[in-house]
């Protein structure tokens, strides 16, 4: 293993795999180094992305989306059309989406193969516990040095609790994968079912993935595992795999950029709030990131470029879901009644627009 690399990427997530996808096509030398030894395990996901067409509508301003979201068939375990989203009363609004639900841990290899294709090199297997000045610093007590090292460890980066203090919102997520059979629906649920939050049923090519979401501060004393077991045992107790992790739901931090190094992802806050879609938006993170790296050390293009573009491509869709998600999270304050009232078919199209992150009445 060389020590010294253009780049250094630290995770092989959604960010930094494409991250390292885009440098490294540019001849970059780019070196990925996760924690992980088979990276996309466990499975820590509700599994839905938009398709290529649904992420020309929803981010119109993000250039050659099939370029970038090349999602493999055998990570696709099934394709939906229609999107409920269902208050306390039950009683569905359903909307037309086209979404595929994944198989995330293939979806991720998928990436990671994208990125060796263009010349990138992994070290797996190796948690990075320090970043200093160019060196990176390995748990075994290695180091390696980058020109460039990038932030891409989710939200508990190391990068990112070292040198930035801006504090995200995170919220706790619990899931299960369950057999049986549910339809072809994508379902969202708001309400006391996940204060703050929601809670989802995704169904796959067999069973479902159904999980919870919520804010503790709207909890009342009850525990993520209370509101995930009430949820889920509605659906059914066959349960394959469980797990959980965090999400960070307030949106991108105010700088990405600090001296030679850069956040991508999660890590930036890369995840819409209003709906908590975070694998795309890490992916168009990380490839503005990648060209904007190369083009830096060619042509001694600034970095902080790379926040220029994701404003561009990104900034309206962004300010429009941290918006909803205020006024949502004003919202889910309510007692159940108030909510089923708020849902109805006037209000349809506000809160299908609030949750896609369009401006919600078409002016402010
Ligand atoms: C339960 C749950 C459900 C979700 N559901 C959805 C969904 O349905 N749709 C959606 O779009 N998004 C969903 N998300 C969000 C989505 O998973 C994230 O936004 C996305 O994975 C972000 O990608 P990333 O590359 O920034 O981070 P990650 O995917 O978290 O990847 C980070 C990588 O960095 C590695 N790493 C971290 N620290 C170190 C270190 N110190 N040294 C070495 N390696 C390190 C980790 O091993 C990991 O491989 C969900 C998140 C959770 C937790």
């Amino acid at each position: 293993m060389e020590d010294q690399w253009d780049v250094i990427i630290i995770g092989g997530g959604p960010a930094g795999s494409t991250t390292a996808r885009y440098a490294a096509s540019h001849g970059r030398k780019v070196l990925v180094v996760d924690g992980r030894e088979n990276i996309g395990s466990p499975l820590q996901c509700g599994e839905l992305v938009p398709s290529n067409e649904e992420m020309k509508r929803l981010c119109p301003k993000v250039p050659e989306i099939d370029d970038l979201f090349q999602t493999p068939d055998e990570a696709v375990s099934k394709k939906t059309e229609i999107m409920k989203i269902i208050p306390p009363s039950g009683k569905p609004l359903s909307f037309k989406f086209d979404g595929l639900v994944l198989n995330r841990v293939k979806h991720d290899e998928a990436l990671v193969e994208l990125a060796k294709k263009s010349g990138a090199t992994y070290l797996t297997g190796k948690r990075v516990v320090d970043v200093i000045d160019n060196k990176v610093i390995l748990k075994d007590g290695s180091e390696i040095t980058g020109k460039i090292i990038v932030g891409a460890g989710g939200h508990h980066d190391v990068i990112r609790r070292k040198y930035w203090d801006e504090e995200s919102l995170n919220i706790p997520v619990k899931f299960q994968l369950i057999e049986g059979e549910f339809g072809d629906d994508l379902e969202l649920h708001f309400g006391t079912v996940a204060p703050g939050g929601y809670a989802w049923m995704f169904p796959k090519k067999s069973g479902a993935n159904i999980g919870v979401g919520i804010q503790r501060k709207f909890s009342k004393g009850k525990s993520l595992n209370g509101y995930t077991e009430s949820f889920i045992k509605e659906y059914g107790d066959s349960a394959t795999f469980s797990g959980a992790g965090s999400l960070p739901m307030s949106g991108t931090i105010k700088t990405f950029v600090k001296g030679n190094y850069l956040l991508v992802g999660d890590a930036a806050g890369m995840v819409l709030p209003s709906n908590g879609a975070g694998i795309t938006i890490a992916m168009i993170g990380g490839r503005i990131a990648g060209n904007v790296i190369h083009e830096h050390l060619e042509h001694g293009l600034p970095l902080k470029e790379y926040e220029k573009r994701w404003k561009k491509q990104m900034g309206q869709v962004m300010k429009n879901s941290k918006r909803s998600f205020k006024l949502g999270s004003l919202l889910l304050r309510f007692p159940d009644w108030f909510i089923n009232l708020t849902f109805n078919r006037l209000t349809k199209s506000i809160i299908w627009r609030a949750i896609t992150c369009r401006r919600m009445l078409f002016i402010y």
